[in-house]
């Protein structure tokens, strides 16, 4: 009788406390999956009420935003219709796009989401990638500065293409970050590509991540990164290249001013704001512009940056005050100023 009284004492005791801190929490489980969209791999690991609820959702999300919205190849997106002749938009894409034109203006130039063209003429996504002349670089960037968005009309000059390749992943996780935001006892950590979500319910709890060690092989990293929820983005020139018969490098991230790679003094950065689009889009601006030169824009958009540098210093914006914190982990690099 005692052992049914107390059972009983414990169910009560339960049920009080799930009302109390929330059933979902009581309930709550792990759910990791990964898939394949946006070119690149998805990772999601989200802990909740219902997580796969939750991750099925965000994958139909990321779905519908690249055959839907942001694909330059899929025929049913609108950005595909919009580089072959379409000129009216959804709010959705008008409203992207204008930040987009803004933050191409506030990075002078180094972020154009109009280099479709020229990704094309190098190749360097294909089996066949090669280095171009000088006439076809010159004929492919000659527009490219000239497109423009007023309300949902976009005008595209003849010859130049939109392409997303730099931001799509971080506006990803804005998209995800609309599914999440305002569950109750969720925890996040969503990778599309090289852009990350990291979001906890819990604002004060920190996640670590591995800032990849541009020199190693996929899974090395050089330093730590712990933040609260925050999104992450980092452009490298280890991600996509090619080499010559001389053995010289073209990685995927050009140079608007002059149709090649950049040549900064960076291997990689990583970008740290709250908005997924404002990270993505800053890291490949900033890769272009190299350290000095990144500063007032990051500036400007209250974001962090952890510059690699190559001559192997890995050199950070975040101060002690910031929520934010890095910690080098590999002897070969050391932590430089920022002067
Ligand atoms: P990310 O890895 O985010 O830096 O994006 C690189 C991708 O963005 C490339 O594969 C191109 O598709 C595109 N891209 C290359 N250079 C630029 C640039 N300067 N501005 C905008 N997009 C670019
Ligand atoms: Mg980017």
């Amino acid at each position: 009788m005692k052992k049914k009284l107390l059972a009983a004492a414990v169910a009560v005791c339960a049920v009080v406390l799930a009302v109390v801190i929330g059933a979902d929490f009581l309930f709550s489980k792990e759910t990791n999956e990964v898939l394949l969209s946006m070119n690149t791999t998805v990772s999601l690991d989200i802990t909740g009420y219902k997580p796969e609820q939750t991750a099925k959702e965000i994958k139909e999300e990321i779905m519908r935003l690249d055959t839907e919205l942001l694909s330059r190849t899929s025929a049913s997106s609108e950005l595909y219709a919009l580089n072959n002749g379409k000129a009216q938009v959804s709010d959705e894409l008008a409203t992207l796009l204008a930040e987009l034109k803004q933050i191409e203006i506030d990075s002078d130039g180094a972020f154009c989401v109009a280099l479709g063209a020229l990704s094309d003429l190098w190749g360097i996504n294909t089996d066949n990638p090669k280095v171009p002349t000088q006439a076809e670089i010159d004929a492919v960037l000659k527009n490219t500065k000239d497109w423009s968005i007023d309300g949902n009309t976009v005008y595209i000059p003849k010859g130049v293409k939109l392409d997303m390749g730099a931001v799509g992943k971080g506006y990803a996780c804005d998209s995800m970050m609309g599914i999440i935001y305002g569950l109750n006892h969720i925890k996040t950590v969503a990778a599309v590509g090289g852009s990350v979500l990291v979001y906890s319910s819990e604002p004060k709890e920190t996640f670590r991540l591995g800032i990849r060690d541009p020199l190693g092989q996929a899974t090395d990293y050089c330093a730590i990164l712990e933040t609260t929820g925050s999104c992450v983005s980092t452009s490298g020139n280890y991600e996509r290249f090619f080499e010559d018969e001389k053995g010289n490098r073209y990685h995927h991230i050009f140079d608007p001013s002059t149709g090649y790679p950049a040549d900064s003094d960076i291997n990689s950065v990583t970008v740290i704001t709250q908005y997924g689009y404002i990270s993505d889009a800053l890291s490949t601006a900033c890769f272009v512009l190299g350290v000095e030169k990144s500063l007032p824009l990051l500036e400007k958009y209250n974001a962090e940056a952890i510059f690699i540098t190559n001559n192997n210093e890995i050199i950070s914006t975040l101060s002690d005050g910031d929520s934010a914190t890095l910690t080098v982990t590999n002897n070969n690099y050391k932590l430089g100023e920022l002067r």
